[in-house]
């Protein structure tokens, strides 16, 4: 189902116009349809029904805490990598018990407030890490939850920068280290090994690689004969970010993820992102000048690489699209930028794009995911306005970042 989608009077947000949005708010900012992401998450849900597993939305993604409450609202749980996140789940309402800590670099105030906010589970990475926990976990006299996270050294086909499977990547344990670290944890007395989990990378549409990480997994609990109590598959699953991209077969993965169960007990913990909050978002932007030069047309939009970093950082293709339909068109070597200082701030090259002037508006799509999220300051440029969208309303759920509080320091 698409809640966002191009109609005869324009870009729609379910039952908003793009273009009405633009009088409301100031651009660029992002704006969300909570049907589409309620709409995700159910289907993601239903998919693996079956299996029932724990949700745990991967904040990382989009931490907006009004997106937060509305996942919590139909069963999310959470998935965090930081001392911030870890609280702004909380405070989101989402239950403890739905809460996984993963990463490589917990610092000793992120572990200790995990440990007393007693998470469903700290993902630990290295020895060091438990050793850490195991002893402060016992000045805190508790027993604190914990899985670990093996590195099935899986290609995950994807972009490079959002590989994390392989073994010269610095995440998760490789199957010998994993073997030596879970005895070794089973000895000490302030932690309970409860978890076993693996995330091998980001924008998986094949199914492949999630097929070879579960017969590594099977292995390695074959040799480890630990009954897990919690099995975290992480996340991963890849979306289309046009019409002509493949997405991850859902019910595909379920199905063999079912198998995988067949013989074990354990639950299972997810840890999606991109797949509930990926085209649920767009970043509406406006055109400030149109200049020709070197035989190029430069659409120079007042939305920048620090609003939207994925291009830059992962050569990420987000489709733009014109807010009000026209057949008019223009051609050429159209090229859209932002106004950053720095020649890799632009977004798309074109061939034909429909003719627009200084003052129209765009719209780029599949922004929800690690949009908002990765934004930033550079350029002192104030972080943006997020916009939600519910059927005929839409309210702000973020502010844009005050100048005042910008050129404080
Ligand atoms: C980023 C991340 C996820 C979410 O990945 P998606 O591709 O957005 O589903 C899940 N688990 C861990 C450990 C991560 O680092």
């Amino acid at each position: 189902m698409n809640f966002i989608q191009l109609r005869s009077n324009g870009l729609c947000i379910e039952n908003i116009s793009a273009f009405r949005l633009t009088k409301k708010y100031r651009t660029p900012f992002y704006c969300y349809s909570l049907a589409q992401l309620r709409n995700n998450f159910l289907r993601f849900n239903n998919v693996f029904k079956n299996i029932k597993p724990i949700i745990c939305f991967s904040v990382k993604s989009n931490s907006n805490l009004t997106l937060l409450r509305e996942l919590r609202k139909i069963g999310s749980g959470a998935d965090v990598v930081s001392i911030g996140e870890l609280l702004k789940a909380i405070k989101a309402g989402i239950h403890s018990k739905k809460i996984v800590f993963s990463g490589v670099g917990k610092t000793e105030e992120e572990i200790n407030k995990a440990i007393k906010k007693r998470i469903l589970l700290i993902n630990v990475e290295s020895e060091s890490e438990v050793i850490l926990i195991n002893k402060i976990s016992k000045k805190l006299s508790k027993k604190t939850s914990i899985g670990i996270r093996f590195n099935p050294n899986i290609s995950g086909n994807t972009h490079k920068k959002i590989s994390t499977g392989n073994k010269g990547e610095k995440f998760g344990l490789l199957y010998s280290d994993c073997v030596n670290l879970c005895k070794k944890i089973q000895k000490m007395k302030n932690v309970k090994l409860e978890g076993l989990s693996v995330h091998i990378g980001s924008q998986i549409t094949d199914i492949k690689p999630f097929k070879n990480m579960l017969s590594t997994l099977d292995k390695l609990i074959e040799r480890l004969k630990i009954n897990f109590k919690f099995i975290d598959l992480g996340g991963g699953m890849g979306i289309s970010y046009s019409n002509k991209e493949k997405k991850l077969n859902l019910k595909k993965y379920s199905q063999l993820v079912e198998k995988f169960m067949k013989n074990k007990d354990a639950k299972i913990i997810f840890e999606p992102g991109r797949v509930i909050v990926g085209d649920a978002g767009v970043l509406i932007s406006k055109i400030l000048y149109i200049k020709e030069s070197a035989n190029k047309k430069f659409i120079i939009l007042d939305a920048g690489m620090n609003d939207l970093m994925r291009p830059a950082l992962y050569n990420a293709k987000h489709q733009i699209i014109p807010l009000k339909k026209t057949n008019k068109k223009f051609t050429g070597n159209i090229e859209f930028v932002g106004p950053v200082c720095e020649s890799s701030d632009k977004f798309l090259n074109q061939k034909v794009f429909v003719k627009i002037k200084e003052g129209d508006y765009v719209s780029f799509t599949h922004v929800g995911a690690y949009g908002m999220s990765l934004s930033s300051n550079y350029n002192i440029r104030p972080t943006i306005a997020e916009v939600m969208v519910t059927g005929s309303n839409h309210k702000l759920i973020r502010k844009r970042q005050s100048l005042e509080n910008l050129v404080k320091n």
